[in-house]
């Protein structure tokens, strides 16, 4: 049986995250999408509108779950016996990015970091750009799922009126 953990904040789950998520449920028997929490950090959505909404948009992969986890990945990815980490790499950057903590993480626990690279479609998206665009009006509707489309627009307006 063998078992990843797709990490990430997905404030929100994008179409980018989703390539990235379908493509690992074809590599594991089991991947559990975790979102980590960051206490410091106030996102556009609670942990659990996130996880609903990744929820919604993976019904139909069968031997994906979501979590959330608080803390050291490696611990999480340790104690429910995950044998490895999985990301999406967009660019250099998230490569530089991405490697000291994957060696980091191996150094620690032995837990192995395995890249997919993006779909050339989707590697200038991000969640944080996707809340940008849409803040100020821009069309992200392919770029995030149906329901997370409806939502963001919601979100942001309650935003606004605050
Ligand atoms: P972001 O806020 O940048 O969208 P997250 O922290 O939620 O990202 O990212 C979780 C993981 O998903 C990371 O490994 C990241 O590189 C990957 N990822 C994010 N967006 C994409 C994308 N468009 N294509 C492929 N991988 C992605």
């Amino acid at each position: 049986m063998t078992g990843a953990v797709c990490p990430g904040s997905f404030d929100p789950v994008t179409v980018g995250h989703l390539d990235i998520i379908t493509r690992a449920a074809t590599q594991f028997d089991e991947v559990v999408v975790t979102v980590m929490i960051n206490k410091s950090k106030r996102g556009l959505f609670t942990v659990d509108e996130r996880i609903e909404m990744i929820a919604e948009a993976t019904t139909q992969l069968k031997n994906v779950t979501i979590a959330s986890w608080h803390g050291l990945l490696v611990d999480y990815a340790k104690q429910e016996g995950y044998t490895a980490i999985v990301k999406g790499l967009r660019s250099a950057n998230d490569f530089d990015y991405e490697l000291p903590m994957a060696q980091m993480n191996q150094k620690l626990t032995g837990v192995d970091t395995l890249f997919l690279t993006a779909d050339p479609a989707y590697s200038f998206l991000s969640s944080s750009l996707v809340k940008e665009v849409a803040t100020f009006g821009g069309d992200v509707k392919d770029m995030v799922p149906a329901s997370v489309h409806a939502r963001l627009l919601a979100r942001i307006a309650e935003r606004k009126a605050e």
